[in-house]
């Protein structure tokens, strides 16, 4: 499947803000955020352009779509879904996205980025209710329990990863077991559970109502 090949950092550079893309470093003052905060490319570095209206509504998507991993297509596809599922569209745009395997395996600290966990999933590391499941558009459900394959409990970056997750905010929709790499999804995820990075998801319902 075709992935986003630029450099991370430039995309949140391009965002203005922090999108968490690259793991552990996104924590250090190594994060390209820190040290460069302005658009990448040649004028870059001369005022961030005010920007109304549809580009606001662009830029806004992007930083969704960037944030989770995704291609046009495949955020189009969640777009569709969140139309049709009862509710705000914009409110179940986000949640349906949060409750991606991938981006759940992220959210339990067992890895440092989305790409890093969508690797481990896309190499049947992680199991949902004790069967492989590797992939990771796969949405997880209440009472769903999510575990990371023993043979990862020792890997680096999985340990690595645990030991910053210690540190930060807890998941109100998910049990997490640390100590023993398992989690279990004991709600659904509200939007007001899903703070960083921060959204404005009305900004695309009204950019794809056109
Ligand atoms: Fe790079 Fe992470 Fe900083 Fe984004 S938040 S600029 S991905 S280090």
């Amino acid at each position: 499947m075709a992935r986003h090949r630029e450099a991370v950092c430039r995309l949140c550079r391009r965002e203005g803000q922090k999108l968490f893309l690259k793991g552990l470093r996104c924590f250090t003052e190594k994060c390209a955020i820190e040290k460069r905060n302005f658009v990448p490319g040649q004028h870059g570095q001369s005022r961030r352009p005010k920007i109304a209206g549809y580009g606001l509504q662009l830029r806004e998507k992007q930083k969704v779509k960037r944030t989770y991993g995704l291609l046009e297509r495949q955020f189009r596809a969640y777009f569709h879904k969140a139309e049709k599922a009862k509710g705000p569209t914009g409110e179940n745009l986000i949640v349906m996205l949060e409750r991606r395997l991938d981006n759940v395996v992220n959210r339990t600290g067992f890895a440092s980025s989305r790409a890093q966990a969508r690797q481990f999933v896309l190499h049947g590391h992680v199991s949902v209710n004790g069967k492989k499941v590797n992939i990771p558009s796969y949405l997880v459900a209440v009472g769903e329990e999510i575990t990371l394959k023993p043979k990862m409990h020792q890997n680096t970056m999985v340990l690595e990863a645990r030991n910053v997750a210690q540190s930060q905010n807890t998941v109100p929709w998910l049990e997490i077991d640390r100590d023993n790499f398992k989690a279990r999804v004991v709600a659904m995820p509200k939007r007001e559970n899903i703070q960083t990075p921060a959204f404005n998801e009305q900004l695309i319902v009204e950019l794809y109502s056109k």
